[in-house]
Parts: structure tokens; C-alpha cells; sequence
């Protein structure tokens, strides 16, 4: 059986604690390796030494370390097809999806390139008689990512990426559940030239977790999963003194206007529910259509479509349309709140608890499923499934729409679909959603904007990626200097390259 340790100095190192997690293959049932769960004093170890390294790097000027992510992006680009299969072999997302997950990654990989330029400070020529007055954005030291399963390298490459352009170390904690991706970026941050130390995976559970809260150097966690513990580690790292940004779960809610083209809305709702079996926290998991007789259009035009999806195992190629669910756990928990919409009274319009995949038996598959007549009142409507569920809650009017999504606790990602300017610029000015799409399902910011939700999706002050990451993983210091008098030295006529 593989054992999966952890990566620490530049190398692949065996866990000491004693303690594993199984790792599954979502599709078979079947346990495909064992991942070493991290002991405090493993922890503080690679924190420790992450400390040590982080002082050249930080010293180190930002154009050498753009190269390390040029070079990375050649890297990410050379292995896309093995990294991608790792991902669909450990969390059960199709190939091409899994493709996709690599890329949203990469894409801030990117973006990091040009980390010089965000990483200037200002500058004010004589603020007074020879006083200049500077500012400068420095590492924090060594930061911590702790990371969710269901995107395993563009979650992990979302936090890496600015924090070690900006010249950080950092401690990665990603998912247990599919840990060889982290351990694959690790490799190739190391044949990218980035030096030991400096990137360290360090797997494990709550153990782990608690001791990147409580290390008096570690000084900013980085975090997305599920709000209770987004909630968690947002007050225990702050009550620490740490910088935190946690990012938790979500129900996003797409509105259907009478006036929208209801061929077009019902594609981008089944890409949007069904899409890695629903496990996105930008999963569209509402749809609201607006009156009775587009819901009625509507969930004429979804249910061909639903009862058309391909159900199957990554192997299959593009032949599938969405895999199995992450663990055992999860697909029970998924049918067990679908039987608890029929029991509070919602309609289930397509009906996926039958499903299952010959030869897969064992595997983590969830059938399809589409609830008509939802109300706010009912289980389905307050949880997050995270499953291949879509559930329909009929608005009468527009108002009543944008309220059902602005009442939701929720606020990570909304659509409305319509024709109408007015309605969609009024949606998106009143909205206390973090992300927004008009006419767009899943409207994930590219890697040069933020990505962050509001409300219980979001705790802490800056957004992912984009400026505010690079904000996020430095801090401002502001210098005053004066020259009341000094020896002029001669000018150097030499043009010389930056050391
Ligand atoms: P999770 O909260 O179970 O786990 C996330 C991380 O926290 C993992 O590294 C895990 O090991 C750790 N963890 C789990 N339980 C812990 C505990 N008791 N104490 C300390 N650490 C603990 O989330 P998940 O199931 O891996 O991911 C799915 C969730 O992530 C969904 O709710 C989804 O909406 C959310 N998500 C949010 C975003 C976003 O940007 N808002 C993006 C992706 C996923």
C-alpha cells in the first residue's frame, strides 16, 4: 500500500507520529493509500525549519522570485495530465475537470509572475526639509494554508502562489482525503528552483491544524472548507494574534427571470448543480425562477436534462459528466437530507436515490436529483448538500427572489439570468453576495480580480488572489528619513543589474 508522508527540507519525508488516514479511490470504495497525519512536535519541526529558510528567500529580490513561479508555470503546464490524474484518482472528478482545477490554479501562478509590481511601496520626495518618506511591503514570515478536497492544487496554488512571491515560507495543510497533488506541487516548486524549506506539506487532521493555530511563529493562516471550521480557525488564530482569511461553504442561489432565455438557463443550471457531482462552493444548489409559469418552463426544460447526465468513473474519460462523491460519509450524508426534503414536503422531480453503477458497486455514486416546490423552512434549502442535488424554490416576484438569496446565511456566489439591464444592475448593486454573475452560472473571478464570499462564506478582511492576496501576505512598514547634511560622493556612471 502507498504511504503518502509529508514534504518537508525538498523532500519526501516518512510520518512519525504513528497515526494515518486512508486515502480511497472514490469510484471502487477501495482504500488506495495511507496518508500520515502530523504530530504537534512534527509540526513545530517543519515550522521551525521553514523559519530558518524563510530569511534568504525573504531577502531575496522579487524578480528572482517571479522566476521560480515563471518556472513553475512551465512545470504545472509539462505535468497538467499527471497532476490532473492524481486529483480524479483520489477525489473522483472527471479528467477534464480535474484539468480545469490545475488550471484556475496556474492561472494565479501567473499572476504571481508580475509580484514585483505588486510588491512597491510609495514614496514622497521631501515630505519635509530633507525628510523623504517611504513605504515598503515585507514577508510576514512564515504563513499557513489550510486547504479543503475539493479543488487540491487550485486551492493550494491560490495560497502559494502570492505568498511565496511575496517572500514568505509556508506551511501547506492540505485536504487528508487527497493529499498527492500538495505533494506533487511541493516536487516541482523544488525542481523550479524555489529553495528548501521554503514550501513544506505538512498532511494531517485537527492535530495539525491546532498546532499551526497555536505556533508563536507561524503568523497568518490562510484557510477554505466548511464554515464551522472556517468559523474555528478565524477565532482561534486571531485570538493568537495571527492574520486570518477563512473561506467556508455556501448555497448559491441563480435567479430565472420571466425574460430570460430559458434554453440557456437550464444548461447553465445542470452544468452548474451537477458539475464535480456538486462539490464546488460555486455550485449554483437554488434555482429560483420567477413566477409560476417560467418555473414550470423551467423544470420542463431541466428534467431531460438531468435524467441525460452520465454518471462514472474518471477512466471514462469525457464520456461522464460528473464522478463519484468524495467518501462514504459524504454520499450518506447527501441521501440522507434528500429523504428529508421528501419527508418535509418538497417535490422530487428526478429522483436519483435508486442509482447505482454496474461494476462500481462499491463506489461513492450519487444519481442526480431535482426538487421542485423547496421552501425556506426545509433542511435542503438551509444546508449545504455539497452533492449532486438541485433544489427549485418558485418566487413570485423579482423582490421576493433577491430576498430569498440576501436572507440565505450564506453569500459565496448568485446569477440571475435575464434580458432585462435594469433587473440585472439593480441584482447586482443591492446583492450581499461576494461574487456575481449576470447571464454567467458559476462566476468565478479570474486570477487577477479577488475571489472571496460574504456573510458565513467568509471570514477575515481581504479576498483570495489578486491584489488583496499580496496585501494579505505582507505587511506595510513606513519609513521617515532625513539627511540634514552628508558628504557627496561622486556619481557612478556604470549601469549595473540588480544583485
Ligand atoms: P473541511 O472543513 O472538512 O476541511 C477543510 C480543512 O480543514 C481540511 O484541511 C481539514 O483537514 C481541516 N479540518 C477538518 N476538520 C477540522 C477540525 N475539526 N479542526 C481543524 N481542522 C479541520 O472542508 P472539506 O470537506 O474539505 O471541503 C468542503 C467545504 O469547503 C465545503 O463547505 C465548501 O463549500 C468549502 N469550500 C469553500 C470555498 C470558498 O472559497 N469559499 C472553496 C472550496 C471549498
Amino acid at each position: 500500500m502507498e504511504q503518502i508522508g509529508h514534504w518537508i527540507d525538498g523532500k519526501r519525508v516518512a510520518g512519525t507520529s504513528g497515526r494515518t488516514a486512508d486515502v480511497m479511490n472514490p469510484a471502487t470504495g477501495e482504500v488506495q493509500a495511507q496518508v500520515a497525519l502530523a504530530s504537534k512536535a512534527e509540526m513545530d519541526a517543519a515550522v521551525a525549519s521553514a523559519a530558518k529558510a524563510q530569511v534568504a528567500w525573504g531577502a531575496t529580490n522579487p524578480q528572482r522570485r517571479a522566476r521560480v513561479m515563471m518556472e513553475m508555470v512551465r512545470l504545472i503546464n509539462r505535468d497538467m495530465d499527471k497532476l490532473a490524474e492524481a486529483i480524479s484518482r483520489e477525489h473522483g472528478k472527471t479528467f477534464p475537470d480535474a484539468k480545469g482545477d490545475v488550471q484556475r490554479g496556474l492561472e494565479v501562478i501567473e499572476f504571481c509572475i508580475g509580484a514585483p509590481h505588486l510588491l512597491k511601496g510609495e514614496f514622497t520626495d521631501s515630505a519635509g526639509p530633507g525628510i523623504d518618506m517611504y513605504s515598503m511591503r515585507q514577508p510576514l514570515g512564515v504563513v499557513a494554508g489550510i486547504t479543503p478536497f475539493n479543488f487540491p492544487a487550485m486551492i493550494p496554488l491560490w495560497k502559494l502562489g502570492p505568498a511565496l512571491a511575496a517572500g514568505n515560507a509556508m506551511i501547506l495543510k492540505p485536504s487528508e482525503r487527497d493529499p498527492s497533488c500538495p505533494m506533487m506541487i511541493g516536487e516541482l516548486l523544488t525542481e523550479a528552483g524555489l529553495p528548501d524549506g521554503v514550501f513544506q506539506v505538512i498532511n494531517g487532521d485537527k492535530e495539525a491544524v491546532d498546532a499551526i493555530l497555536d505556533s508563536e511563529t507561524i503568523q497568518a493562516v490562510g484557510f477554505v472548507g466548511s464554515t464551522p471550521i472556517a468559523q474555528y480557525i478565524y477565532s482561534r488564530a486571531t485570538a493568537n494574534g495571527k492574520r486570518a482569511q477563512c473561506f467556508g461553504g455556501a448555497k448559491n442561489h441563480m435567479i430565472i427571470m420571466p425574460d430570460a432565455d430559458l434554453d440557456q438557463a437550464a444548461d447553465a443550471l445542470v452544468g452548474a448543480g451537477f458539475g464535480a457531482a456538486g462539490e464546488r462552493c460555486m455550485a449554483i444548489s437554488v434555482a429560483v425562477p420567477v413566477g409560476e409559469e417560467t418555473a414550470d418552463r423551467l423544470i420542463e426544460r431541466l428534467v431531460p436534462r438531468i435524467e441525460a447526465l452520465k454518471v462514472g468513473p474518471y477512466t471514462a474519460g469525457t464520456d461522464v459528466d460528473f464522478g463519484p462523491v468524495v467518501t462514504k460519509a459524504a454520499k450518506e450524508n447527501i441521501l440522507r437530507l434528500v429523504e428529508s426534503g421528501v419527508a418535509q414536503g418538497a417535490e422530487l422531480v428526478v429522483d436519483g436515490r435508486d442509482f447505482n453503477l454496474q461494476g462500481y458497486e462499491d463506489g461513492f455514486f450519487v444519481g442526480p436529483h431535482l426538487f421542485d416546490r423547496v421552501t425556506p423552512d426545509m433542511d435542503i434549502y438551509k444546508t449545504e448538500i455539497f452533492g449532486p442535488v438541485l433544489s427549485t424554490v418558485r418566487a413570485a416576484s423579482y423582490e421576493e427572489a433577491i430576498g430569498l438569496a440576501m436572507d440565505h446565511e450564506y453569500g459565496n456566489g448568485t446569477a440571475i439570468f435575464t434580458r432585462d439591464g435594469d433587473a440585472a444592475r439593480d441584482f447586482a448593486n443591492r446583492i450581499n453576495i461576494g461574487m456575481v454573475g449576470i447571464n454567467v452560472p458559476i462566476p468565478v473571478p479570474l486570477a487577477y480580480h479577488t475571489f472571496g464570499g460574504w456573510k458565513k462564506s467568509g471570514f477575515g478582511d481581504l479576498n483570495q488572489h489578486g491584489p488583496d492576496a499580496f496585501r494579505f501576505y505582507t505587511r506595510t512598514k513606513t519609513i521617515t528619513s532625513r539627511w540634514p547634511s552628508g558628504i557627496k560622493e561622486g556619481g557612478e556612471f556604470n549601469f549595473k543589474a540588480m544583485d
